[in-house]
């Protein structure tokens, strides 16, 4: 990349710094900019500042908004009873397009990670405590996935909840195997929460 014109290198460089990009894509995509008319790259260049000036963090749900707080929060018409614990806001996306579920959510920010030195206090756990000693949750949700961290963090909740908050059902996502496949298929520990959270025919 040295040996770019100098606006063209920035670009490229800055390009390649995000997910999925490496420098070459990196650089066929400012190639490509570059051949578009100047209207439209303002265009890209100010919807890129737009994100950061007219997104907001939402209060209540920690979700991303440009009303805050969002139109789910400020949906009077949603089960007050019920939270919905996503780790990231493209979770909650997920399951806001199925359109089940009415309840409310809230973002945590990402997992409990020992290894990788996430604690309680990176994430929106005062913000999950504050809005059940409100006292209108009484269901809380968990979606936070099947991985060993998602695991770490709803023990975690479990012991919270528990302690402080013992009115308050703690439910999560069932797991088991995906529609579509076989049991033989199936790895070990699928097939023992599949075992372990059997349903009643
Ligand atoms: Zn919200």
């Amino acid at each position: 990349m040295e040996n770019l014109p100098e606006p063209l290198r920035v670009v490229a460089q800055e390009l390649a710094k995000l997910p999925g990009l490496g420098p070459k894509s990196a650089l066929r995509i400012a190639l490509t900019m570059l051949k578009m008319p100047k209207e439209k790259v303002s265009g890209i260049g100010q919807s890129v500042i737009d994100l950061r000036e007219k997104l907001c963090i939402c209060e209540q749900c920690a979700s991303i908004t440009d009303t805050c707080p969002c139109k789910i929060c400020s949906d009077p018409k949603r089960e007050h009873d019920k939270l919905c614990l996503v780790s990231e806001w493209d979770s909650l996306l997920a399951i806001e397009e199925m359109g089940l579920y009415r309840g409310y959510y809230l973002v945590l920010g990402g997992l409990l990670s020992p290894l990788d030195g996430v604690t309680p206090q990176q994430l929106e756990f005062q913000k999950l405590e504050e809005r059940l000693a409100k006292g209108e949750v009484k269901e809380l949700i968990l979606a936070l996935g099947a991985t060993v961290d998602a695991e770490a963090t709803a023990s975690f909740i479990k012991n919270m909840v528990e302690n402080k908050f013992p009115e308050v059902a703690l439910s999560r996502l069932a797991q088991g195997i995906p529609i579509g496949s076989e049991v033989k298929y199936t790895d070990k520990e699928t097939l023992r929460q599949s075992l372990e959270y059997r349903q009643k025919l």
